[in-house]
């Protein structure tokens, strides 16, 4: 028998993306009754690959999901930075057993939709959730400690808070927040999704591998058990141009990327046409909040993707925001102050190195062999030591996950040797469905 929820008015979520559905999902498990709104005329995903870290996956494990995102990720072997230019290694950081041992689940690589799908379907088995699509949030107003939550076509809904993932272009933020439309970085990227068949035969690598060179990097890795390789291509210009999702032809983009080696390169020339973005970035803000109104996911924190983190992020505040919202027992201006202060470092810290990262990935001249000479030699566990901060899942997120407990003291570094890249391996981690919280 379904218990009542704890909340007359429901929970309203602006936004059905991966950060949106996670939300719901993490207050649906908690008791309450949330109405998800998507401005879209049906729940999707981009056609494109993602990368996932073990703290996204500890997300997923917490929403009971884990078992269906694994189904079609590929535990890719290693990530790798190579020198574009010189065709040399730079990056080695194995995802091997040490790896997944020190941070209790595994890296992988995955489509977009399955992820999207998963949180779906697990939203969908939940009747305290209410899906709607054709539902633009256009504006909110705070009434008392609820909201009510206007529609593009008039409807408002009296809810008891409102959760702004609209990403990007967020209508919620721009009420909370009003730094108006995100301005374009200068950084665009070309993607495409290649069959296998179609991938050449020396870059069937069991990692998520970045070619760096000049102002420009590229990224290829395999998705769904190897029938696809997903390619994002990037390069900074000085002036914007091109706008969201639109095609590009090999003309446009083979000579922004003419720097780089013919192993990139003949790569490169593979796709018979690309889908142009132009990234768009925001700087931290030190407020995303605003009585029982709060932000998650791009529409509070959006990021340039290098560390591959922006959804990885947005998964872990929709957990974040359903603890807390759970131990404020539903009085949510309480609990959106709490996930807040928990979520702002944090998210702020992976924009801004994120920054940074772009910075090492496009050094030139002398800085590009200095960038070099730094990696030269490290070994696999100084790797490890320095991804600690992003990928150990924060507290709060391992609390929610029951499976994980215990796994909290990382093993001390040892000397290992790096392994040869192995191709078209890649293994699945052996572990058991886990079981459904509530
Ligand atoms: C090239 C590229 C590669 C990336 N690679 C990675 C990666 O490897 N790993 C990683 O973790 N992250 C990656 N990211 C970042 C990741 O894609 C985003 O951070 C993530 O999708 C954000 O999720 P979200 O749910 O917050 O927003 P979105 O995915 O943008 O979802 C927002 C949803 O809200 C809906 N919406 C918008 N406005 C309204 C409204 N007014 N009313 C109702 N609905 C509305 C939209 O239709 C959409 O469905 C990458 C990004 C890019 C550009």
């Amino acid at each position: 028998m379904t218990r009542s929820p704890r909340n007359d008015r429901p929970v309203v979520i602006a936004g059905g993306g991966i950060g949106g559905l996670a939300c719901a999902l993490g207050l649906a498990q908690r008791g309450f009754r949330v109405t998800v709104l998507e401005q879209a005329h049906q729940f999707g995903e981009l056609g494109a690959g993602i990368q996932l870290g073990p703290n996204a996956f500890h997300v997923f494990d917490a929403l009971d999901v884990g078992p269906l995102v694994k189904r079609d990720a590929v535990f890719i072997e290693r990530l790798l930075m190579m020198d574009g230019v010189s065709g040399e290694e730079v990056i080695s950081v194995p995802l091997d057993a040490a790896f997944r041992r020190r941070f209790g689940n595994p890296y992988a690589v995955t489509h977009r939709a399955d992820i999207h799908r998963a949180l779906l379907e697990g939203c969908r088995g939940l009747p305290r959730v209410e899906l709607r699509t054709h539902a633009k949030v256009a504006g909110f107003a705070q009434e008392g400690r609820g909201v009510s939550v206007q529609l593009d076509g008039g409807e408002r809904i009296a809810a008891a808070a409102l959760v702004g993932a609209d990403g990007l272009y967020s209508q919620v933020r721009s009420r909370i927040v009003g730094d108006g439309d995100p301005p374009a970085s200068g950084h665009m990227c070309y993607r495409a999704v290649l069959a296998a068949e179609a991938m050449p035969k020396e870059l069937r690598w069991a990692s998520a591998t970045l070619w760096a060179a000049p102002n420009t990097h590229i990224v290829h890795y395999p998705l769904r058990g190897w029938k696809l390789f997903n390619l994002v291509a990037t390069v900074v210009r000085d002036r914007a141009m091109g706008g969201h999702n639109e095609e590009a032809s090999p003309e446009e983009v083979l000579p922004l990327f003419a720097k780089n080696c013919e192993l990139p390169m003949q790569l490169m020339r593979t796709p018979k046409a690309f889908r142009r973005w132009m990234l768009r970035f925001r700087p931290p803000v030190a407020n995303w909040t605003q009585g029982a109104v709060t932000l998650l996911g791009d529409a509070a924190h959006p990021t340039l993707q290098y560390m591959a983190q922006g959804a990885c992020m947005a998964l872990e505040d929709a957990v974040c925001l359903a603890v807390a919202a759970d131990a404020a027992d539903g009085d949510f201006p309480a609990a959106f102050q709490r996930y807040q202060a928990l979520r702002l470092v944090r998210t702020a810290r992976v924009q801004l190195s994120s920054i940074m990262l772009g910075h090492l990935f496009h050094a030139d001249g002398v800085a590009r062999l200095v960038r070099n000479e730094i990696y030269r030699d490290r070994i696999p566990a100084s790797y490890h030591q320095a991804l600690e901060w992003i990928y150990r899942a924060p507290d709060y997120v391992v609390a929610a996950n029951p499976k994980a407990k215990g796994r909290r003291k990382p093993p001390p570094a040892r000397r290992t040797q790096p392994k040869r890249i192995r191709t078209m391996t890649a293994r699945k981690p052996k572990r058991a469905p886990s079981k459904r919280r509530r």
